[in-house]
């Protein structure tokens, strides 16, 4: 059988991000982001093998940016595309695979937007106008939530009136699943370990950041909740915060629910901490000048991390390896040594230099002789999502 083309989608309110995957090629056929969806200056960008170009789509909503896409997906396939998989932030319960998407389906992912408000609905744009638009190919919806359904009840339940649970569905999710899955399965590749029987603590440090402890290929720890604000210091989200902080505000300075939500999830995390930017590389550059803003949100950012690691191997019959992943994760060798600087009681070290030169996409093993293995592993969210429409399309 000919290698095979799969279309990832992760929509979100005004943009869409796609990358057309040949299941026998690491490097994408196409790919690419459409942005400012539904505004005058709406706009298509696509990177096709080294040459990049865009087009202008004013007033583009979702399904004109991916009808324009169209002629672009069949011409890189070669006229061969054999199914679509989007990427959905919230399955809820409902989920816990990925899912063929038909009316059944749909009508579950609508069920569950209240738990993700802003996410889902978005989701679901980009997936009704591509099914309007394929409307005879198969397509699949694949969840960040879907792998930590796995999560035992001691470790999803909030301490919390039981009805909230029952009748409400407050609890704890998780998000990133689908990179915690696809690097726990690459770490055992490179270890030389059967997924099925090891495990493993997994950072994920993107814009957004969560932990994961993995036990023979399940989730059963995370470090986000029932939304991705809770865990972990992230670009512009605060993480844990205490509960009361809420009613603190609204008494004392008099903030509405709207302002203090704005508060935590786009102002707080290293922008807040630093003053200065919720992106990391500037905050590196910043603090090697003294910025004393930059310093310290990278000093609660790493302390945060290891305690949240800490607290993950609880749920760990022993310890394969630490994974570090996402943008942070996979270029920080300052953010690796500073976190597993903390974690010096699970006898965890870095051999500087292949801590120096595990960046940009190269991954391995980083550990100091001797001790337990650390790995950076680049994740590829988009390609586990194609693995995940393609092993639908087989069954
Ligand atoms: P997203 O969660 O949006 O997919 P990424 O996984 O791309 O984000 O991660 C973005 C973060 O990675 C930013 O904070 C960025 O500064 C950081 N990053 C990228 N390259 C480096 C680097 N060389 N050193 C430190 N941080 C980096």
């Amino acid at each position: 059988m000919p290698a095979r083309n799969i279309l990832v989608i992760n929509c979100g309110s005004s943009s869409i991000k796609f990358a057309l995957v040949n299941e026998a090629h690491s490097q994408f056929t196409l790919s690419g982001l459409a942005e400012r969806l539904g505004s005058h200056d709406a706009v298509l960008h696509w990177q096709r093998g080294g040459e990049k170009d865009s087009l202008m789509i004013p007033n583009g909503d979702h399904r004109a940016a991916l009808a324009q896409l169209l002629p672009l997906v069949q011409s890189a396939a070669g006229g061969k595309l054999h199914g679509i998989g989007h990427r959905v932030v919230h399955g809820g319960e409902h989920f816990t695979a990925a899912s063929r998407l038909d009316e059944a389906t749909l009508r579950a992912i609508r069920a569950t937007a209240p738990l993700a408000p802003l996410h889902n609905p978005a989701n679901l744009l980009g997936i009704e106008a591509a099914i309007k638009l394929f409307p005879n190919l198969t397509q699949v919806a694949v969840f960040d939530t879907a792998f930590h359904q796995t999560l035992p009840e001691h470790a999803f339940r909030y301490a919390l009136p039981d009805h909230l649970y029952r009748e409400h569905g407050v609890r704890r999710y998780g998000f990133h699943g689908t990179s915690h899955r696809f690097v726990s399965h690459r770490a055992a590749e490179l270890a030389g370990l059967s997924v099925g029987d090891s495990s493993w603590l997994v950072a994920h440090l993107g814009n957004g950041c969560s932990t994961c402890a993995i036990v023979n290929g399940q989730s059963r720890d995370t470090s986000m909740g029932l939304t991705p604000l809770e865990g972990l210091v992230m670009g512009t989200r605060s993480g844990d915060v205490d509960p009361n902080l809420h009613s603190h505000l609204a008494r004392t300075l008099g903030w509405s629910l709207e302002r203090i939500e704005q508060l935590l999830n786009k102002e707080s995390g290293l922008l807040g901490l630093s003053g200065l930017s919720n992106d990391m590389r500037s905050l590196e550059q910043a603090r090697e000048q003294g910025h004393a803003g930059a310093t310290l949100a990278i000093e609660v950012f790493c302390y945060r991390l290891a305690k949240s690691l800490a607290a993950m191997s609880c749920a760990l019959p022993q310890l394969d390896g630490l994974i570090f992943t996402g943008g942070i994760g996979e270029n920080s060798p300052l953010i690796r040594s500073k976190t597993v600087a903390h974690l010096t009681l699970f006898n965890l070290a870095l051999d500087k230099e292949a801590n120096a030169r595990t960046v940009r996409g190269v991954g391995g093993s980083i550990q100091a002789y001797g001790h337990p293995r650390v790995l950076v592993v680049p994740t590829n969210e988009e390609r586990q999502i194609a693995l995940d429409t393609l092993a639908l399309l087989n069954a």
